[in-house]
């Protein structure tokens, strides 16, 4: 699943940059230049991350990150602060105003996707291409490909997707909706069933080598995947 970086920067050199080295990553870069733009952006469709710039015309980026954390549909993403100022509280205010973490220009691109990388992994798992352990399966996002005690099992996208979710987020139970806006995505109409479907499909697969038993059924509530 390649991630959606929404690059909030104004000035046109560095936000080209950014996307050159966001896209050499393997990411998908979606350019804004100001809070306003962003807003297009992420009411349209939720990106995985944000990096955003500190000063912007306008609405400046703390207050851009302010308004993501008081909204409940945007205060999970993460935020990357970028920013010339390297004051100790100018930092203290970028991560309280909920940044994840903190980036002084002029930096380094390599250092920078590093950093994009570690926030990925630690606020969205199912984003990263890391290789994926859990009850027997092991799941490798770059191959796509999925082995169940040495057998090699085949799944469609959907499922793939569902799966890889529920290996990075392991023994939490997640409602038919929760599952709708983490694997197919923010603003996709789909019917709740339709999780039920992939779900039965993903079991489907997984019954040859006795792995179905870890999506459970969570009465009234969803699912769960679980290797106890
Ligand atoms: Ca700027």
């Amino acid at each position: 699943m390649t991630a959606n970086i929404l690059v909030v920067e104004d000035e046109p050199a560095i936000q080209e940059l950014l996307a050159f080295n966001i896209t050499q990553c393997g990411y998908h870069a979606i350019e804004a230049l100001d809070a306003d733009d962003a807003w297009t952006h992420i009411n349209h469709a939720l990106p995985d991350l944000i990096l955003l710039d500190w000063m912007l015309p306008g609405s400046s980026g703390v207050e851009l990150a302010r308004r993501l954390r008081a909204d409940h549909r945007t205060h999970n993403i993460p935020i990357i602060m970028l920013t010339a100022r390297i004051d100790e509280r100018d930092k203290i205010l970028g991560l309280e105003s909920g940044a994840d973490d903190y980036i002084t220009k002029p930096f380094s691109p390599r250092e920078l996707m590093a950093r994009i990388r570690a926030v990925l992994r630690r606020r969205a798992p199912q984003m990263s291409d890391e290789i994926v352990t859990a009850g027997g399966l092991e799941l490798s996002p770059a191959m796509h490909r999925i082995n169940a005690d040495g057998a090699m099992i085949d799944l469609g996208p959907t499922e793939f997707r569902l799966l890889h979710f529920f290996m990075t987020h392991p023994e939490r139970v997640y409602s038919r909706s929760q599952l709708l806006d983490q694997v197919w995505g923010d603003h996709v109409f789909v019917e709740e069933r339709t999780v039920d479907v992939h779900i039965r499909r993903l079991r489907q697969a997984l019954e040859p080598s006795n792995h179905d038993r870890l999506v459970q059924t969570v009465r009234g509530s969803g699912y769960r995947f679980s290797c106890n």
